[in-house]
């Protein structure tokens, strides 16, 4: 019965896309009439799709504080989470690396700013990021009040204060049994909170999508046409031939299962453009779709979610190329491994929000000395390149977490994976 209903879901969802496009495109030109501005897109669908972003961040503090406290107290072996450390640190790095690699060399070949007149292309205000010393960034992981780091949403620090705070859970064993206990039951209670406000999902993404196309000028898409195709076929080649191979050759999984299971998760990230909106989706879909253990998936997601943003580096990397190109500025072989890392870097600094990536962009700029006006130039429809990165984000998340899982043997397979499928049935 239940499979049926999770299959309906993610076919809802889809027709609400599809149809929040039809209703955007055929707004768009009506956007300034009295009632399409003012109950249409400024109330009816700002209620829908914001509603449910609010209702769905509401869950990540209390799900990930949660799950990652279950998560660590249930690994007994402490080197054990040392060593599912160390793997997923090396995946996201690795992976964010080869993100940018491939975008510099798609760009190369696309030439995103070859032809592209500025004159044609629509200028946003520029807002650039503040880099921090690298000291501090590491610094800035560790709370000094978790309450604070609670109440204000700060991933990282969560991430470090529930880690601490189950591995003290496991060792104390008996001794804090119950408070182990209530942080089960909390993490019962928030999966069960994500599965009903994922009932409102259609509506949710109908009202974001149908907002986002008849407001966002897509006509400014054709200056900067090759630009856009360019990111979204990169983003592509890395989400299918990147991804896939991994989690073909190294985790064994069938590419067509996996992106079934985990399709409304990315259709979530498509409408709403933010990972960390995706987060309660995506750790829901991990442990009760694909079967990976909670110690795992706990871990994986959340820290992924925060530091691993694979589509962010590839916009990055084109967007630089792009901009080079428009300002007649030849990069060199430097330039090009100053991008690698520096991309790197500014994607795991990115919140997972609309719009941080492009202004993260300006640390790239920055490194490589280029213009920084040149984020203006891509402003105007990063909207539409966020949501399509923003869905590569939550991919590689889910990606890593399947093959951390399966060589750690904590993805349930075989006659263990049929009878669990058979209970969701
Ligand atoms: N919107 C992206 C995310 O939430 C971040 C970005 O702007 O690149 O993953």
């Amino acid at each position: 019965m239940k499979s049926t209903k999770t299959i309906s879901l993610t076919n809802k969802i889809f027709i609400a896309l599809l149809l929040g496009m039809a209703t955007g495109l055929i707004l768009y030109p009506m956007r300034e009439n009295a009632f399409v501005k003012t109950y249409l897109i400024g109330f009816l669908f700002h209620f829908l799709g914001n509603g449910f972003v609010r209702a769905i961040r509401m869950v990540v503090v209390p799900l990930v504080l949660c799950s990652l406290v279950v998560g660590a107290a249930g690994i007994e072996d402490i080197t054990k989470l040392g060593r599912v450390g160390i793997k997923t640190l090396t995946f996201y790095l690795g992976t964010t690396a080869a993100a940018v690699t491939l975008a510099l060399i798609g760009g190369n070949i696309i030439n995103p700013g070859l032809g592209v007149r500025v004159s044609d292309i629509a200028v946003g205000s520029v807002k650039v990021a503040e880099s921090k010393p690298f000291v501090d960034i590491l610094l800035d992981m560790i709370p000094i009040n978790p309450v604070e780091a609670l109440a204000t949403g700060n991933m990282l620090q969560i991430i470090v204060f529930a880690i601490l705070l189950g591995v003290a859970l496991s060792l104390l064993g008996e001794k804090a049994a119950g408070i182990k206990k209530l942080f089960e039951e909390g993490n019962n209670i928030s999966l069960k909170l994500v599965e009903i406000i994922m009932l409102f999902a259609p509506l949710g993404v109908y009202g974001l999508i149908s907002k986002t196309f008849a407001t966002m000028g897509y006509s400014a898409i054709l200056p900067l046409f090759k630009y856009f195709i360019g990111v979204v076929i990169i983003l592509l080649v890395h989400c299918l031939v990147t991804y896939q191979g991994i989690l073909v050759l190294i985790g064994k999984y069938n590419p067509i299962k996996f992106f079934k299971k985990f399709s409304p998760t990315m259709m979530v990230a498509f409408s709403t453009a933010s990972s960390s909106a995706c987060l309660p989706s995506s750790l829901k879909c991990m442990q009760e779709g694909f079967g990976v253990s909670k110690s795992i998936s706990s871990f994986t997601i959340p820290l992924g979610n925060t530091i691993n943003m694979d589509g962010t580096a590839v916009m990055q990397g084109v967007a630089t190329i792009f901009i080079a190109q428009i300002y007649g500025i030849d990069l060199t072989m430097g330039n090009y491994i100053t991008i690698i890392l520096t991309a790197t870097l500014a994607s795991i600094g990115t919140a997972g929000v609309p719009g941080v990536g492009v202004i993260m962009l300006g640390m790239v700029l920055v490194q490589v000395g280029l213009p920084l006006e040149g984020i203006g130039l891509v402003m105007g429809i990063d909207r539409f390149v966020d949501m399509f990165r923003t869905t590569v984000n939550v991919t590689g998340d889910a990606v890593c977490t399947l093959v951390i899982a399966k060589s750690e043997g904590e993805i349930l397979e075989g006659a263990e994976a049929q009878k669990f499928e058979k209970a969701k049935a």
